[in-house]
């Protein structure tokens, strides 16, 4: 089997590194936990880009790029197919579909934080589960807003906003204490098309109000694209 890179820090990147043997590398960016019972080699941090990550490559004598990083991470994305065109290699591309609104849902896609702000506008108590990047935007909370924000690490907040630190999955009933108890009035998402993410989607829904939708970034493309970790993992036995 040619040595594989696989790139992660997603659920399903995580059960395709446990069968994986120890010529095999499995690559997280250094932000979330890293598993320390791997059969595989576990590396953390980036590598400076395309062109650092094909000289990686090369120098490991990497056969397979396996790109099974979150939907939003366009970028390592983007260096894994140029790195690997680079070097003449295979990338395959696990993309997890998309989440698609069910009748009566009231979903509206926004492409950028400027459509966000105001697509908010008429809303006062938001939950956003975005990650980070609302953090860099406190200072903006139009005074009749408070903001719920819902990211990895709890970090402080100000006077219209709280910062919830916790990580998935989320179950549904700590999903509909969470909506009652901040009266949520919006959600604010990713399409992440995760179901360890995806009980808030039925709150939303049981509660009737609308969820602004980040629109997906567009990725590069691969070599071969896979829906499930399972038909990428049937595709790699020999
Ligand atoms: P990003 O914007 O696409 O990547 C930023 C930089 O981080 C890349 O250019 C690369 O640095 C480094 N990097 C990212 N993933 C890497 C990996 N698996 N191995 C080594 N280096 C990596 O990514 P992001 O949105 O910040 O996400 C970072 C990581 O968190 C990803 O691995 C992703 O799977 C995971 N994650 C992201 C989200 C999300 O919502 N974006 C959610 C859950 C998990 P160099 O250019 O220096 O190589």
């Amino acid at each position: 089997m040619k040595r594989i890179l696989l790139l992660g820090g997603v659920t399903e990147a995580l059960a395709i590194a446990r069968t994986l043997g120890p010529e095999h590398i499995y690559s997280l960016a250094g932000i979330g936990r890293v598993p320390t019972d791997l059969d595989c080699q576990v590396r953390v941090g980036g590598y400076g880009g395309a062109e650092g990550l094909a000289a990686f490559i090369r120098a490991e004598g990497i056969g397979l790029l396996i790109d099974a990083t979150h939907p939003y991470a366009a970028q390592i994305s983007h260096n894994a197919a140029t790195a690997a065109r680079m070097t003449g290699i295979g990338c395959w591309a696990l993309r997890r579909p998309a989440w698609a609104p069910q009748p009566g849902d009231d979903w509206r896609e926004v492409a950028d934080w400027t459509e966000l702000t105001r697509a908010l506008a008429p809303f006062q108590r938001p939950l956003f589960t975005l990650g980070r990047e609302p953090l860099q935007h406190l200072q903006e909370i139009p005074a009749q807003q408070f903001w719920t924000l819902r990211a990895l690490e709890t970090v402080p907040g100000n006077e219209h906003c709280e910062v919830i630190g916790a990580r998935g999955p989320f179950n549904l009933e700590d999903e509909r204490a969470l909506f009652e108890r901040r009266q949520i009035d919006v959600l604010v998402s990713k399409n992440s098309g995760s179901g360890a993410t995806e009980p808030k989607l039925q709150v939303a829904r049981e509660r009737g109000i609308p969820v602004l939708i980040l629109k997906r970034p567009a990725l590069a493309a691969v070599t071969r694209s896979f829906d499930s970790t399972q038909a990428l993992l049937q595709a790699l036995v020999p």
